[in-house]
């Protein structure tokens, strides 16, 4: 079945007119497609995937390409969530650079989506599959670099390490907190670069701005819980848990947060106002200034992108509750998920959401994570990471070879990844996804997640060369 196809793609990548010349590298893409499809049809969920076979497959890929096995390491806490560490070994002139991707990805039912999450599926020039966005296609292009260097003879002037690593999207076994507990030499490094961040931005076919997550919100999830002796429910009172509970929940639904801007959100604005035109271009103007204009924030934050840029956001995500479809319900339970602007309290935000749901008989918990060995992970504001001369000229100088004009911008993520670790541990962490995502478009953690094709085959390009400069090498470009 897939030796047809591959030959097929190569064909096409011959004729097709979408596989811009001068840019990209036809056996790369090639290549980089097959990691890519291996990727996602392993499934690397907590509940039931395993991320140790993710790692063996790519593991042997890297042997493949000439990686001595000393340096090619598959090690974890767990026997499911085994991480890959690579290291590519250069003349030792200047310190480390580590690469990371998660290989983990969220949980994809098959009856919530339109296909198979866990088959790959090329359609109308995107790819499909659960982990297409968040964030296999980065995995992928790490992969596809390392190996493409490495057969080319490529000598860097320092070491370049890969881990990819499991459980950034939840679970007991974090790989970058485990590797940097047990075995921080295998990843030490002048400065880390992340490729779960630092979008590359589309919107609506337009190439906005290159990203480079300097920053990010803070993760925190919260429980809203009610609780009554409940009884018959043929002879219901006034009291019901779940009521309750839902009432709260459609008060915090009206509920917004107080606006918050800093430096890095500040000049995100005015410099997405020079790229944009009309109301948008205006407003991103007003959110600038200081103190910012009412009416542009009020239009901005219909966007949930933009809306979450400008302050902590706060949303229901999971429900329980009721213990018998004839029993008034004894509790009822909400999981309410925050993304807290740097700098913000958690404490402040639990008591902000007391205050919302207004009722003492809803307590409001925040739920504390705990790491494998049972630790407790605190909720702490990491500081945004310097930006460091090196990375932002040689990254500006990668951007101006494949789209020369485009800006590059220091950004705040919106989600969280596993770059607060490395910054809590004093390793400088920039996000820097390598490839363009459509703002409208985001599916990760959705329903028909995907990504476009050619964005994906210029992120092969991009990612190479970026690697290259970062490392002594000169770009092909
Ligand atoms: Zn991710």
């Amino acid at each position: 079945m897939r030796t047809p196809r591959k030959v097929l793609l190569a064909l096409s990548a011959l004729l097709c007119p979408q596989f811009s010349w001068g840019q990209s590298n036809p056996v790369a893409n090639q290549e980089a497609r097959a990691i890519f499809q291996q990727l996602i049809e392993i499934n690397t969920t907590d509940s039931v995937g395993n991320v140790t076979k993710a790692a063996e497959a790519m593991a042997k890929r890297m042997l493949e390409a000439g990686f001595p096995q000393s340096d090619v390491l598959v090690a974890g806490p767990n026997e499911r969530k085994n991480n890959l560490v690579v290291r590519y070994r250069g003349t030792g002139k200047r310190a480390a650079i580590l690469f990371i991707g998660h290989l983990d990805v969220v949980e994809a039912r098959r009856q919530d989506w339109s296909m198979d999450p866990f088959q790959f599926i090329e359609a109308d020039g995107y790819f499909y599959g659960r982990g297409t966005r968040d964030m296999k296609a980065g995995d992928a292009i790490l992969v596809e670099t390392f190996m493409r260097l490495k057969r080319e003879g490529y000598q860097p002037d320092r070491d370049l390490i890969l881990a990819l690593t499991a459980d950034e999207e939840g679970g007991e076994f974090n790989g970058i907190d485990w590797l940097l507990k047990e075995h921080r030499s295998w990843i030490e490094a002048q400065y880390c670069i992340n490729l779960d961040g630092g979008e590359f931005e589309k919107l609506r076919g337009q190439r906005i701005l290159a990203g480079l997550q300097a920053s990010e919100k803070v993760y925190a999830d919260f429980q809203f819980e009610t609780r009554n002796p409940g009884g018959h429910s043929s002879v219901p009172g006034a009291e019901n848990a779940i009521y309750e509970l839902a009432a709260a929940l459609t008060k915090l639904e009206k509920f917004a947060f107080p606006v918050h801007i800093n430096d890095v959100t500040r000049g995100y604005f005015l410099q997405s106002a020079a790229l944009t035109a009309g109301q948008l271009s205006a407003d991103l103007r007003g959110a600038a200034k200081q103190p910012p204009d009412p009416a542009a924030i009020q239009r901005l934050s219909a966007s949930p992108y933009y809306n979450s840029l400008l302050r902590t956001t706060c949303v229901a995500t999971m429900l329980a509750g009721g213990h018998a479809a004839n029993a008034l319900p004894q509790m009822a339970r909400a999981t309410v998920n925050c993304r807290i602007f740097p700098g913000e309290d958690p404490e402040e935000v639990r008591k902000t959401l007391e205050r919302v749901a207004n009722d003492p008989g809803v307590k409001v918990t925040m739920i504390v994570d705990k790491t494998s060995d049972g630790r407790a992970i605190p909720v702490v504001t990491v500081p945004p990471s310097p930006l460091i001369p090196e990375v932002m000229t040689g990254y500006a100088d990668t951007v101006a070879t494949m789209w020369p004009g485009l800006p590059v911008v220091p950004t705040m993520s919106t989600g969280a990844s596993d770059g607060k670790y490395l910054r809590a541990a004093g390793i400088p962490t920039f996000g820097i996804a390598c490839m363009f995502f459509d703002m409208e478009d985001d599916r990760s953690h959705g329903k028909d997640e995907r990504v476009n094709a050619q964005d994906f085959y210029d992120g092969v390009e991009f990612g190479y060369r970026l690697v290259k400069k970062l490392s002594g090498g000169t770009t092909s470009g």
